[in-house]
């Protein structure tokens, strides 16, 4: 077969790609991996994993202790990634739409693209906020509804459980909400504990952020039984590796590194809030491990740190919405090189 065109090999292009070194702000990792691992536990490799994930499944479920879920209750995947295109390959319907917001996460559009799925996308208010009576009005195509919270990109919480019942009482079709950063909001926040009682209601959880391994790819969704079923007639076999699931077994023991490493989280998120305002930004600060920038020279800014090793993300410049700069908060030596970089352009611009 021969190509002609220049084809793009992957559309979920991230400032990784652009610049390959440097500093990493860009894809809200942990700045650490926080997780003693007892690598003697890692055993029987030359065995398939548990393709059920019964025990990963289990200490989960003690994880969220008082919400009494059932392993049945609880989908595995590799990465909360896999998770977001298996829904919408498993619940996408013909001449029915995907609804999301924007700026919301990307690989929601992507997903919904390589499924073939025609994508709905709402803006976001000035404040970052769901406009309800707008979703309302734009719903009736809809069968699968996504809403991240805390947003990414943004960083503020998008839902609550009002609004979820506002939502669930004029819309019936599958709720997606999105918790990859929750922890840092705080896991009171979450809106797991109303899975019970709402059929259509999924929330997705991830060991990405928080939990600092985002290279271990686990994520999990929790929902109705019957979606979770759903979603495993779909899945591949033994989707997620011995490795991975021992690793997150293990990290789900060590429930105190993680308070410590949210505390330490915060921390490192108001020093930086304050150096940048010192240099005269206004960054917003997030419910999230990451800030923002809003800017009108959004793409400039993001260059000239790429060039200069400090990676960060450039988001989608909308007519409605300003350019947005996200930084995610990373060790606090890193944290100085990014001040010291900017600290650098404010000097040559003066
Ligand atoms: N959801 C959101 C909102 C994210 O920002 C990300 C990663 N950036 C993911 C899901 C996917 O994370 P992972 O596949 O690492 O679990």
């Amino acid at each position: 077969m021969r190509h002609n065109r220049k084809i793009k090999s992957f559309d979920y292009q991230t400032a990784r790609h652009e610049f390959k070194n440097g500093l990493f702000f860009d894809a809200n990792e942990n700045h650490r991996q926080w997780v003693k691992i007892d690598w003697r536990r890692l055993k029987n490799l030359h065995l398939y994993p548990d393709d059920e994930g019964q025990e990963l499944k289990s200490k989960l479920a003690a994880y969220h202790g008082s919400l009494g879920l059932k392993t049945e209750n609880i989908y595995l995947g590799s990465g909360g990634i896999e998770i977001i295109r298996l829904i919408i390959k498993t619940f996408r319907q013909p001449g029915r739409q995907l609804t999301t917001f924007n700026p919301s996460y990307a690989f929601y559009d992507i997903a919904a693209g390589r499924e073939k799925v025609v994508i709905n996308k709402l803006n976001l208010r000035a404040d970052f906020s769901i406009n309800l009576r707008e979703l309302q009005k734009n719903i009736a195509q809809t069968n699968i509804l996504f809403i991240c919270s805390p947003n990414n990109p943004t960083g503020n919480l998008l839902i609550d459980k009002t609004m979820l019942a506002e939502i669930l009482n004029f819309y019936h079709g599958l709720l997606v909400v999105d918790e990859a950063y929750i922890d840092f909001a705080g896991e009171k926040k979450s809106l797991i504990k109303y899975i019970k009682q709402y059929d259509n209601l999924l929330v997705l959880r991830t060991f990405s952020k928080a939990w600092g391994l985002a290279g271990i790819r686990v994520g999990y969704a929790v929902g109705h039984e019957k979606i979770i079923t759903a979603l495993n007639q779909q899945r591949n076999p033994y989707n997620l590796s011995r490795l991975s699931q021992a690793i997150a077994i293990q990290a789900l023991e060590q429930k105190n590194g993680l308070k410590r490493n949210l505390k330490e989280n915060k921390i490192l998120k108001e020093e930086l809030l304050k150096e940048l305002k010192k240099l005269g930004f206004s960054p917003q600060n997030t419910a999230a491990n990451f800030i923002i920038l809003k800017t009108n020279h959004a793409d400039g800014l993001y260059r000239r740190l790429g060039h200069n090793g400090i990676v960060v993300r450039h988001l989608a410049n909308d007519k409605k919405l300003p350019g947005i700069i996200r930084i995610s908060v990373n060790s606090r030596a890193n944290n100085r090189k990014l001040i010291a970089t900017l600290r650098q352009f404010n000097a040559a611009k003066a």
